[in-house]
């Protein structure tokens, strides 16, 4: 016991270390932002400016913060590399260990913003795992880029650009986790990604922009929805994986018996993207139902782009156990599903949740 004492007292000691050595000599005057690299279409590259096809997850943090000019005014930036993939790659390990590194880097004086580089696919489930998750209210942004780092006008430098200089700034406090690209700042809850190869895919159509930036000079117009970051009530204190959950997109006459292929897959929770008002065929629904009476969390999401899923509309919630996903879009009903199953939870707690977070 005294040993394990002395030898987490030891790791605790290189890390501050670590941490503020690599801060030694730099600006006392300027903000600390780290920035964590995980890869993405931001550290992509092609043979030429011009072609459509490139590799994600090429170029190392350090060329990244060299090819933003005057992003050392903003902040002493320090850059780690966490991963290097494309964002498709993204997974439950990675996530861990990110949000892990987060809450250890913001627990010290050292630090006073995280900035997360990431590929867009997936963005919008990473920012709000995070937002779910990590335990500070220091400001906690996530960019990437469209274009490759390669590429006639790549945005990425001036995404990364303007990430550190909210990620610098104490009045993004408390906003819980950001998602900055094309001079907007969405929140973790609100935003999605809503074309594939446009520069102006990241949209909040919902609750709309939490703010906006220019060359680093940002407004925020009002409080993000949803509880989030220091309020929240997800740990993963112990967190080794996360639970599984699927998602079953419902389309004409679409098959059934993927429910149950899930679970005996060994799905724990099931989200379905419903057709409307999260609907689904008479054989599907009678799926759920049965699942959801084996104790399967079944959460009713849409295939829709925006609009809530609301109880007890056109599918009897009370009736067939499922839950409404309110807000959230299928992948982060699935988030929010994968952390509340951590935890033994009745479904009535589970629909709590998501007309909470
Ligand atoms: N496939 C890439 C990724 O998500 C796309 C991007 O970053 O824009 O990593």
């Amino acid at each position: 016991m005294k040993n394990h004492s002395l030898s987490v007292l030891s790791i605790i000691t290189t890390m501050c270390l670590f941490v503020s050595l690599n801060l030694m000599g730099q600006n006392k005057d300027l903000p600390n932002v780290i920035i964590l690299a995980t890869g993405g279409t931001i550290a992509g590259s092609a043979e030429s400016g011009t072609q459509a096809g490139y590799t994600s997850g090429q170029v190392g943090i350090e060329t990244m913060i060299e090819a933003v000019p005057g992003i050392k005014e903003l902040a002493n930036v320090t850059g780690e590399q966490l991963s290097n993939v494309g964002s498709q790659d993204m997974s439950v390990a990675i996530w861990i260990k990110l949000a892990n590194r987060i809450n250890e880097l913001l627990a010290t004086d050292d630090v006073d913003g995280i900035v997360i580089t990431h590929g867009t696919d997936t963005q919008e489930e990473t920012a709000f795992f995070l937002n779910l998750v990590v335990k500070s209210d220091k400001p906690v942004v996530t960019t990437g880029s469209m274009r490759p780092s390669t590429a006639v006008s790549a945005e990425g430098p001036l995404n990364l650009y303007n990430a550190v200089a909210i990620a610098a700034d104490t009045k993004a406090k408390g906003h819980g986790v950001l998602v900055v690209m094309n001079d907007q700042i969405h929140s973790a809850h609100g935003v999605t990604k809503t074309n594939t190869t446009s520069v102006q895919t990241f949209m909040s159509p919902m609750h709309g922009l939490t703010g906006a930036v220019l060359y680093g000079k940002h407004e925020f117009y009002h409080e993000p929805h949803g509880i989030h970051t220091t309020n929240s009530e997800f740990s993963l204190d112990g967190v080794t994986t996360l639970p599984r959950v699927d998602i079953v997109y419902g389309a004409v006459d679409s098959p059934a018996d993927l429910i149950e292929a899930s679970i005996k897959s060994g799905a724990r929770g099931i989200v379905i993207a419903g057709v409307g008002n999260g609907n689904m065929n008479a054989a599907t629904l009678a799926a759920c139902k049965k699942a959801a009476a084996t104790g399967i969390k079944v959460v009713r999401s849409t295939r829709v782009p925006t609009g809530y899923v609301l109880r007890n509309a056109e599918v009897n919630d009370d009736e067939n156990g499922t839950i409404a996903s309110d807000e959230l879009n299928a992948q982060k009903s699935r988030v929010l599903l994968m952390l509340a199953l951590l935890k033994e939870r009745s479904t009535e707690e589970v629909q709590r949740l998501f007309y909470t977070y």
